[in-house]
């Protein structure tokens, strides 16, 4: 349910003529009609909402019952040798996080950084203490936006399921959003049944029961080879097993938002509910 660049048809008669509906109000009104909940607002090319449409949009939301959450941009690296790369990473993620809390948003996603063929547990060192950095200025001004570091798709980029978990064990205000496709495509595993339930245990067993109560996935088919993600399918057209992850989702009473990053964003989000609610 990603709609942030999707120009989506204006077909909202009864505005006012001077005040444009942006793409990312029609979005939101678009998943109410389709009886949707939440929504994840792109700003993986840059973060270009000013504070006033943050605002705007953040009243839409409330009023149409649609939960918000917001991806930061991609150009996030914590690892970056260069310490002005570090520092505008840092801003981004801050930045991201302000107007995230101007829509009502609960979460900001990321991806934390790349090895660049450091050693995991030099990159890991290197990210929780930038990532502390970070979050510190955040919680001194109040905001309460969870930072969420995504299991990542490919080998190159940090973000396996225990660096994710660790960092939300270790550091306030940060939690896991765990992308199932991406897990998938970098294990060649966790495909079934049985391996969904071993993940969502051992997140519980690392963060305690209200991980489960809170949870926020993200949920694709994807195509994949050696070295992990190659790009996001819908889930029919993918060996992703959706029913199977729905049912342990189910199973373990599992709370919180799914967002979906199905090229068909609408089809798969709807798929997903009409399967999850016939379970
Ligand atoms: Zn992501």
């Amino acid at each position: 349910m990603r709609w942030y660049e999707r120009k989506a048809p204006f077909r909202h008669g009864g505005r006012p003529p001077q005040r444009q509906v942006s793409a990312t109000e029609a979005g939101i009104e678009r998943i109410a009609e389709l009886g949707l909940d939440c929504m994840e607002v792109q700003f993986v090319r840059g973060v270009k909402m000013n504070e006033r449409v943050a605002r705007e949009v953040g009243e839409v939301a409330k009023k149409s019952g649609v939960r918000l959450t917001a991806h930061a941009p991609y150009f996030i690296n914590l690892n970056a040798h260069e310490k002005e790369k570090v520092v505008a990473s840092q801003q981004r993620l801050i930045h991201t996080a302000h107007i995230a809390s101007l829509l009502g948003a609960e979460a900001i996603v990321f991806h934390p950084a790349f090895y660049l063929n450091d050693s995991p547990p030099a990159v890991y060192a290197r990210v929780k203490e930038m990532l502390e950095e970070t979050v510190g200025p955040l919680m001194a001004e109040g905001n309460r936006v969870l930072l969420r570091p995504e299991t990542t798709g490919k080998g190159s980029q940090f973000g396996t399921l225990e660096e994710v978990l660790n960092l939300s064990a270790e550091i306030d205000g940060v939690a896991p959003c765990l992308d199932f496709a991406h897990l998938h495509a970098r294990r060649g595993g966790g495909n079934s049944y049985k391996e969904f339930m071993a993940i969502l245990n051992q997140m519980a067993e690392r963060l305690g029961r209200q991980a489960l109560d809170g949870m926020h996935i993200h949920l694709s088919g994807i195509h994949y080879g050696r070295k992990g993600e190659i790009n996001h399918l819908n889930l029919k057209e993918s060996d992703f097993r959706y029913v199977e992850l729905l049912r342990a989702l189910k199973e373990l009473e599992v709370k919180g938002l799914i967002i979906c990053e199905s090229p068909d964003r609408e089809g798969d989000a709807l798929l997903l509910q009409e399967t999850y609610n016939s379970l």
